[in-house]
């Protein structure tokens, strides 16, 4: 399905961007497993992809740093000769009531989440507009919509992103590059290990489905916004929840 494609996905050494890392190179795409820290768990999801017949490689960067976000994409495409899949995963959270969330909490969220992507997609603007054509794919999440008690910062960095989005969509429909968010509701990852056992039961509870998301649930609907099959899907929010937010 990605034969010849090149896929960056920025947050993939772990959960959601992991999953949708091998997805992509299980679909023929060259895969660049961008990670901030965990090396040694980026070195562990490139070598599983090159142990299954596919190409990827890591690269450490913090997607918050605009310069390090440009050289990391000027790179590949001097490696590989272009960008076309780029799917903006990498986020953090740092969770507390906004009476007492500190102003560094808020910044450090925004940063990586919105501004994260923002670098991202400005850098890789010049080349696929180069290579007449391109999918971008941002990851927000379902209270970006929804908003949630105590991540004031993380829905609004999410919301963000589904503003941006839908703007960028509009300034390069006519060039041949697609830009979509998908919004996940609650997926089993590290991100959500966190939580006790009674609030992700509950949690479980109240989904129409009844369980909690997989990567993998996430990593589907990437793929389907980057193949052929989404050619004429634009600025779209495509919500993977188990039926949270209806
Ligand atoms: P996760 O398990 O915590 O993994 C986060 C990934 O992001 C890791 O690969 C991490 O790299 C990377 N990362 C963090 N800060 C970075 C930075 N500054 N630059 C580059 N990479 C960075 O998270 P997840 O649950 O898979 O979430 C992935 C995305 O889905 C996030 O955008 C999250 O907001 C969104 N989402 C998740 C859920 C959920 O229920 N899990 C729901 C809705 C939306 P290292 O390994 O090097 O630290």
């Amino acid at each position: 399905m990605f034969k010849e494609k090149v896929a960056l996905v920025t947050g993939a050494s772990r959960g959601i961007g992991r999953a949708i890392a091998m997805q992509l190179a299980a679909k023929g795409a060259k895969v660049i497993v961008n990670y901030a820290g965990n090396q040694a768990a980026a070195d562990a999801v490139v070598k599983e992809i090159n142990e299954q017949g596919g190409e990827a490689f890591a690269y450490q960067c913090n997607v918050n740093d605009f310069t390090a976000v440009k050289e990391m994409i000027d790179y590949i495409v001097k490696e590989y000769g272009a960008i076309d899949i780029l799917v903006n995963n990498a986020g953090i959270t740092k969770d507390n009531l906004l009476l007492k969330m500190s102003e560094q909490d808020f910044d450090s969220v925004m940063d990586v989440n919105l501004k994260g992507c923002f670098h991202t997609c400005k850098h890789v603007l010049r080349p696929m507009l180069k290579n007449r054509g391109g999918r971008i794919i941002n990851i927000t999440s379902v209270v970006g919509v929804t908003g949630n008690s105590g991540q004031a910062n993380y829905s609004a960095s999410k919301a963000g992103i589904i503003g941006f989005t839908k703007s960028v969509a509009k300034e390069v429909a006519a060039k041949g590059i697609t830009v979509n968010a998908v919004a996940p509701g609650f997926i089993q990852t590290d991100m959500t290990d966190v939580l006790s056992e009674s609030v992700k039961n509950d949690i479980t509870n109240s989904l129409p489905m009844k369980r909690i998301g997989a990567p993998e649930d996430v990593a589907n609907a990437v793929c389907f916004l980057a193949s052929d099959d989404a050619s004429y899907i634009t600025g779209q929010v495509l919500e993977v929840n188990g039926g949270m937010n209806m």
